[in-house]
């Protein structure tokens, strides 16, 4: 089949910006160096626009996972235009086709099934969507947010200002105009760009699926470290209203950080969580299929997996029962009942859940190689 043409515009955006990195960033560092400032403005330049994507584009605008307040929307349109992924309205059209159509060549803009290069930027490279380029009828509600649209209709002089503009600025303010364009303008840019395009490659290709094999989403907790904490993508594709990605405290997520901070100052409200029950339940049901994936190739696998679906079963109950206490609980507390027997019910059944999950444990290790 004849490959569509090639967007020329993209095409030379991409490579003179990544060779001009790969240059003039060297060429400048030897014979000039670079200063702290410059440093600390790479840094920041590089969370300002890397946030207000996954943030602003991706769980604001995207997937509505929070709602926030008109500043805050305002900043992620200009950090939008710093980042250089198209405007918050194209992005995000293309993002909930990528949803909706996960893994599906025909329609998902970056399936990651045409392989890594494709999915990490050949797609932006060629006029593979020319037929639904301007086709916003998936993103009616982003039309009606004024910051958007203002963003979508100037979003090429927006570009200029925040790539160019504002680092010649804290150049000049800093005494070296050239050298604060190429780190906080050009090599930031570089840097985030890839980054952020990981999460349409990489975390489809190499990580596990704790939630579902549905589709080729994955959790990868390094890559988390490169994409502002996008990397617990499985979980993602499966919750995606969640403002979390990385759900445990631990986890790398400055996106999810940044959204309960905000929230805490009444920037951000509304924050979108799935109940815990469903997330485990999902787990649960993972550990299942990988479970009888592991024995599918044993001569006595039926019996086995017999087993294995009544340890499921009982392991499932004793979950649901668990946060049925857990809420009756919740439920006394919020009346101001304190209800000690309860508490201690909890407690119990809590302690049998953990239990059978050790018991899920030791069996299915028993069979694996
Ligand atoms: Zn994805
Ligand atoms: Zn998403």
């Amino acid at each position: 089949m004849k490959k569509p043409p090639i967007i020329w515009l993209n095409t030379l955006l991409f490579a003179i910006t990544f060779i001009g990195a790969v240059v003039l960033i060297p060429w400048r560092g030897f014979t000039h160096g670079f200063d702290g400032i410059e440093w600390i403005a790479f840094v920041v330049f590089a969370y300002a626009s890397g946030l207000s994507i996954t943030a602003g584009y991706h769980r604001l605008w995207s997937h509505k996972a929070y709602k926030a307040h008109a500043s805050v929307r305002f900043l992620y349109a200009l950090g939008g235009a710093l980042a250089l992924q198209n405007s918050a309205l194209h992005w995000c059209s293309d993002h909930r086709i990528h949803h909706k159509h996960v893994d599906n060549n025909d329609k998902d803009p970056y399936s990651a099934q045409m392989g890594f290069w494709y999915s990490h930027i050949g797609w932006m490279l060629r006029e593979y969507q020319a037929s639904r380029y301007s086709d916003y009828n998936n993103v009616r509600d982003l039309q009606n947010d004024r910051i958007v649209m203002w963003q979508h209709k100037h979003y090429l002089a927006l570009v200029i200002l925040m790539n160019i503009g504002l680092p010649a600025f804290i150049g000049w303010l800093n005494g070296d105009i050239l050298s604060m364009v190429l780190m906080a303008g050009l090599l930031r840019l570089v840097v985030v760009h890839h980054c952020t395009f990981f999460i349409n490659s990489l975390a489809h290709i190499w990580g596990k699926q704790p939630y579902t094999d549905k589709n080729s989403a994955r959790d990868n907790a390094f890559l988390a470290l490169l994409t502002y904490g996008e990397g617990y993508h499985n979980f993602h594709h499966i919750f995606e209203n969640d403002y979390r990605n990385g759900i445990k405290w631990w986890d790398y997520d400055p996106t999810k950080w940044l959204i309960k901070l905000m929230n805490w100052f009444g920037l951000a409200s509304d924050l979108r969580k799935v109940p815990q029950e469903r997330i485990e339940s999902a787990r649960l049901q993972m550990q299942l299929l990988q479970a009888q994936n592991q024995v599918a190739h044993l001569p006595n696998c039926d019996e086995i997996i017999e087993k294995f679906q009544a340890e499921y079963e009982l392991m499932k109950q004793h979950l649901v029962d668990y946060y049925q206490a857990k809420k009756s609980l919740l439920e006394a507390k919020r009346k101001q009942l304190t209800d000690h027997n309860l508490k201690q019910q909890v407690q119990l059944l809590r302690n049998q859940f953990l239990e059978q999950q050790r018991n899920w444990k030791s069996l299915t290790a028993a069979y694996a190689q």
